[in-house]
């Protein structure tokens, strides 16, 4: 007998007949004898409506109200999910983050997770009985409802098998596993039926939805036993591997470069002519650190005559509007003749850990860029990852032509 922990996408509870096969997976597990806790996204499009709501009715409002709405698409989920697993005549209830409780620090929209309590659930699963809990929500310090961040039903899940000290987490999405990338714009991208916490955390930190970087992360410290599934491929009680997250050590056939992922969620600000002295970058990036603004990329260009530079960096395209706002109230301390920003950029980024004992890769990556006339504006690397910000029309083609470069093409 093992505790598994399931989590279903938006896409795999987008209605009434997918709600069904998600049960009978569930009903598959607690035949075969498991415990099952399973953990739901909203409906597919749901959690967009419900932010489109809060945007149309006021551009910046309160992240508190946001919380409130947004969570709400869960609810009817786990409702719903209850009610098919019931259907089934399995003893199932629905739990939400609140009635865990999932308690959360209060950075509301994108609230981390503090503790779960799990007396309850774990008499509950003792019982036989099937916890459906709602991803994406808990409840913080203060005792408001709180989301952890789009994509946010992933952590979720981990930190609930985590905290039930769960065999596995399985996580039932709309494709059969990690790729060497996103499988719906290359269709020569193949499924990896292995990857390291390592580079699944930088695939999905540089763009890979399929799981939220702090997912990732939380398998990582806990070592949680993680795969992705298909909810749709495969006839219930014969899955297909799909993709299991490991530790290095159980990766035999190391490539060099493993994967690509692609951002089109960047923005790139350019501050024209500012002084170039000691205590400049400090007084640039400390306010828009104070604002939550989470800048990533950066260069410095060096002046010719050594009194001004420009200085290039990026920030999600979400944040551009926050960071115009911050720069322009820092002006009159430090200033600087103009701003120049662009949010029709995307960032690509080549990911292996096979990096760190292979040189040539970033030679490889930038004259396949080269071929294609693809001109490279911001660089950044770390030990596993090398990343280029280009023009965004050019995404599909960059990510196609790299990943060809990179021998990852299906043979
Ligand atoms: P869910 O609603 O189940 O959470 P998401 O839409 O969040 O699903 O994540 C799944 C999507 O992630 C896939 O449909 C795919 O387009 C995208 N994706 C991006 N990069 C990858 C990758 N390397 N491997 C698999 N899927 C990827
Ligand atoms: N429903 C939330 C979202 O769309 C959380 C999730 O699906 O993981 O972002
Ligand atoms: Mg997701």
């Amino acid at each position: 007998m093992a505790r598994i922990v399931q989590k279903f996408g938006g896409t795999s509870v987008g209605n009434l007949d997918r709600i069904r096969n998600a049960a009978r997976k569930t009903a598959a597990e607690v035949t075969a004898n498991h415990q099952v806790a399973v953990v739901v996204s909203a409906m597919a499009g749901e959690t967009n409506r419900l932010v489109r709501l809060c945007t149309d009715l006021s551009r910046i409002h309160d992240a508190r109200e946001y919380d409130t709405v947004v969570a709400s698409g869960e609810q009817v989920t786990a409702g719903l999910m209850a009610i098919a697993l019931q259907d089934l005549g399995i003893a199932a209830r629905s739990w939400l983050g609140w009635q865990i409780p999932v308690e959360t620090d209060d950075v509301h929209a994108k609230a981390r997770i503090l503790e779960i309590q799990t007396a309850e659930l774990d008499r509950r699963l003792n019982n036989r009985e099937v916890a459906v809990v709602t991803g994406f929500q808990g409840v913080s310090t203060r005792q408001r409802i709180t989301t952890m961040g789009r994509g946010g039903s992933d952590t979720s899940a981990v930190a609930l098998a985590a905290a039930l000290n769960a065999d596995r987490c399985d996580i039932y999405t709309d494709v059969d596993g990690v790729y060497t990338t996103d499988p719906n714009i290359v269709a020569q991208a193949r499924r990896l039926n292995r990857i390291t916490y390592e580079e699944m955390l930088e695939m999905a930190s540089q763009g890979a939805k399929v799981l939220q970087t702090r997912s990732v992360e939380l398998a990582m410290k806990h070592r949680v036993r993680l795969q992705v599934l298909s909810s749709f491929a495969n006839p219930v009680g014969s899955d297909l591997p799909g993709t299991l997250v490991v530790d290095e050590e159980e990766v035999l056939e190391q490539e060099v470069v493993s994967g690509i992922a692609y951002s089109r969620d960047e923005a790139k600000v350019t501050v024209i002519r500012v002084a170039d002295q000691p205590g400049v970058a400090a007084a640039i990036f400390g306010p828009l650190a104070d604002a939550a603004v989470n800048v990533d990329m950066i260069v410095q260009n060096i002046a010719e005559d050594g009194s001004v530079t420009d200085i290039t960096f990026t920030v999600p395209r979400s944040d551009l509007h926050r960071t115009r706002q911050v720069l322009e109230q820092i002006r009159n301390q430090t200033p600087y003749e103009r701003l120049i920003t662009d949010a029709n950029v995307v960032k690509i980024s080549v990911i292996g850990v096979g990096m760190r004992s292979h040189a040539g890769v970033a030679k490889r990556m930038f004259q396949a860029l080269a071929e294609r006339g693809i001109n490279i504006q911001v660089i950044s690397t770390s030990e596993i990852k090398i990343s280029v910000l280009i023009p965004e029309e050019y995404t599909e083609l960059a990510v196609r032509a790299l990943h060809a470069a990179y021998g990852l093409d299906r043979p």
